[in-house]
């Protein structure tokens, strides 16, 4: 008997609504079948990233980032402000309204391009069989020759600290305050916990984060993280290291958090704790054993470099599989997955997935940095250029963070790029191009860049990895 869909994808988040769409492009008749619900009830496309991650936070960090603009920086550049103060219900009502505008778009890019949408509970029986427990109480069993699983991943939380109702929240609890908490606790000092704290500090609450690790950022490399840390503490927030969270009680509408630090137990009220510990992979009710698909130890979908699982024809990618868990990641796979299905050859690079803090200032990175390098035992040069020998980010006002280009010592291939500074999100796409095409140092240096901008100081770093950088003293070799 003939299948119902060529292919059937599990979740509309960034890496399903991508796969979805290329699916459909390519000419497979698609179905996806997506769960979220909003707050009214309302299916919602889009996924973590849009509803409650990548989106709302950057919608959040970019006001709080003006408010501060506004009340700390205006003055120096001669703009004079009398009154000013964050409203925080518009605020919170703007960043819901680019979110919905968002979801809606989702929808109706389905839509258009003839992705059959299901909306409700999906589970891989086995043999291209789907069931769906509709949200409108229907129960529908579909069939596809491939199934793609993106269900994608949910915030991991600690028995220590169990969330409780607007006291003790998630990622999306600290998305959603309606007014600024006097003194937050931030459990876990990661991307997710950096972001939040900061949108909350700039905002006027009194910001500690408590991290179980001795290093600030450990995935980052170590000059940029020791760069992070100082402008994190001249912006206020207070980041305890080595602090591992063991307890919490709720006491008078207040948090009391217990913590380990050394040989010493410390104890901290807060008026509310965000706990930002992690993400996990979401796999609850989703397979039946029937299905053949096989969990990793760390509970992630298995699969290949091709995103395909053990089952023949079923297919998993973004948060829920192995890798960084990035929404661009997940795209990539997804229309990776969409294509190779398709008879196209295509492999995701995963040794160029550029990550990125949206602090202030942003803090991102491609490839190896300074301690992969040493403990790999490689040979390699380094350009650094300090922000604050640009023209661009003086007439800007904002000074902060370097830009550090790492080539190897003999082939001049550029081995990783290392950005803190205003911008690094869109500027380290640059240096993500470059190592796509296996560009040198020298052929960014040989490049020319549009002055003034910030993207100088990646030109000039990677002329200080030659020792020719113009603007500033060249590293040593
Ligand atoms: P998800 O986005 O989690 O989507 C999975 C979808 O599957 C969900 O909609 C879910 O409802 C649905 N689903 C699950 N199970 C079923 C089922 N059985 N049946 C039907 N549907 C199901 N990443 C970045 O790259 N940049 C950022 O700036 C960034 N900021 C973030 C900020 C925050 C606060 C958070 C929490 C995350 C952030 N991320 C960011 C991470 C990013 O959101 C994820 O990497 C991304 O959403 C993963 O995409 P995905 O499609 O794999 O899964
Ligand atoms: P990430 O996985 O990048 O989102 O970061 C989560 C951070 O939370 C990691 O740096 C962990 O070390 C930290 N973390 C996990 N559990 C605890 C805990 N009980 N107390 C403090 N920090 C924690």
């Amino acid at each position: 008997m003939a299948n119902d869909f060529d292919v059937i994808v599990i979740g509309a988040g960034p890496a399903g609504y991508h796969s979805a769409i290329r699916s459909s492009q390519l000419g497979l008749n698609t179905a996806i079948v997506e769960k979220w619900l909003d707050s009214s009830g309302a299916a919602a496309y889009g996924g973590t990233c849009l509803n409650v991650g990548c989106i709302p936070s950057k919608t959040l960090l970019e006001a709080s980032h003006k408010f501060v603009e506004a009340r700390d920086e205006f003055g120096h550049i001669g703009i004079k402000l009398s009154k000013l103060s964050a409203d925080i219900p518009a605020m919170m009502k703007r960043k819901d309204r680019v979110v919905s505008d968002l979801t809606a778009g989702v929808s109706s890019l389905l839509k258009t391009n003839k992705v059959e949408q299901y909306e409700g509970i999906a589970k891989v029986l086995g043999n291209g069989e789907v069931s769906i427990a509709m949200h409108n109480q229907e129960k529908a069993k579909l069939t596809a020759e491939n199934i793609i699983i993106a269900t994608g991943s949910v915030p991991i939380d600690i028995k220590p600290c169990p969330l409780t109702e607007n006291l003790i929240v998630d990622s999306t609890g600290a998305l959603e305050f309606d007014s600024v908490p006097k003194k937050i606790g931030v459990i876990g000092s990661g991307i997710i916990g950096l972001e939040l704290g900061s949108v909350w500090s700039r905002l006027g609450s009194e910001v500690v984060l408590l991290e179980a690790l001795e290093e600030l950022l450990p995935v980052c490399d170590s000059q940029v993280s020791k760069e992070a840390a100082k402008e994190f503490k001249k912006q206020g927030m207070d980041i305890r290291l080595g602090a591992r969270v063991t307890g919490s009680h709720i006491k008078r509408g207040k948090v009391e958090i217990s913590y380990s630090r050394g040989d010493e137990d410390q104890r901290e009220i807060f008026d509310k704790v965000i706990v930002a510990v992690g993400r996990r992979p979401y796999t609850n009710d989703l397979i039946s054993p029937e299905a053949g698909v096989s969990l990793d130890e760390r509970g992630f979908i298995a699969v290949n470099e091709y995103c395909m699982t053990d089952a023949p024809g079923v297919y998993a990618v973004g948060d829920v599989v192995r890798g960084p868990m990035l929404a661009h990641k997940g795209m990539e796979e997804g229309i990776m997955v969409a294509e190779r299905i398709a008879g196209k050859l295509p492999q995701v690079d995963y040794d160029l997935v550029p990550s990125v803090v949206y602090t202030h200032p942003e803090i991102a990175w491609v490839g190896k940095n300074e301690e992969d390098l040493k403990a790999a035992g490689e040979n390699y040069s380094v350009g650094v250029f300090p922000m604050r020998a640009s023209g661009r980010a003086m007439a800007n006002n904002d000074t902060s963070g370097i830009i550090k280009v790492i080539a190897d010592k003999v082939t001049d291939r550029l081995l990783g790029v290392h950005i803190i500074a205003p911008h690094a999100s869109e500027m380290i796409a640059e240096a993500v191009i470059a190592m796509e095409f296996k560009a040198s140092a020298e052929d960014l240096a040989l490049t020319m860049f549009a002055h003034p901008t910030l993207s100088e100081g990646l030109h000039e770093a990677a002329l200080a990895v030659s020792g020719h950088a113009i603007h500033v003293a060249n590293r040593k070799k």
